[in-house]
């Protein structure tokens, strides 16, 4: 099954959601998840209109949302979560309070991961993205440790438009894991 769990949706006409059908299908993507960046001063309608969005599509679509850490509350209803850190050292205690959310680009804008993380992120069902915007060697290792402990890892691209979705995934492969793991591990429907 192939897919993308970190498309950015913008939208402002029809047309537009047309163009992310079309380059999916072209990219023979079988699901892909949408975001945006969410902050909290966000009303309940732009939310609702964006969720709306991602349902009408005639594709298999999923209505993810994108925090910037940290924030107060998860706001609920949504598909999956993906949070992007920036200059913090993810430890047990970061990752303490949060459940069932995806990490977004690890090692990038400056964060970092303890050893103390891996044990919580299986307790509490977090996943850690492999996205190929912000992939180098280096990482390898790293993605081969999370499977060996049984830590879920979604495919990403971080596309900010249609023609980017699935980019890069070929190349990725052997790092992430099938869409039925990353589902059954994140509890999406
Ligand atoms: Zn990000
Ligand atoms: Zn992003």
């Amino acid at each position: 099954m192939r897919y993308d769990m970190h498309v950015h949706l913008r939208v402002e006409s029809d047309a537009d959601i047309d163009k992310y059908e079309m380059y999916a299908r072209m990219a023979r993507l079988d699901i892909v998840g949408f975001v945006i960046h969410y902050n909290e001063r966000m009303g309940k309608r732009a939310l609702r209109d964006y969720r709306d969005s991602v349902e009408s599509m005639g594709i298999r679509a999923l209505a993810g949302l994108e925090l910037y850490y940290p924030f107060s509350t998860l706001p609920t209803g949504f598909d999956f979560y993906i949070i992007h850190f920036s200059d913090i050292t993810v430890d047990a205690d970061v990752l303490e309070k949060l459940k069932g959310v995806i990490i977004a680009h690890p090692f990038s804008y400056g964060m970092k991961i303890d050893p103390s993380s891996f044990e919580i992120m299986r307790k509490n069902g977090i996943a850690v993205e492999c996205n190929s915007a912000h992939f180098y060697l280096g990482l390898s290792d790293f993605y081969a440790r999370l499977k060996e402990i049984d830590i879920a890892i979604p495919f990403g691209s971080d596309a900010h438009s249609p023609e980017e979705m699935g980019a890069g995934m070929e190349d990725l492969m052997g790092c992430f894991s099938p869409y039925g793991t990353v589902a059954s591990y994140l509890g999406i429907q």
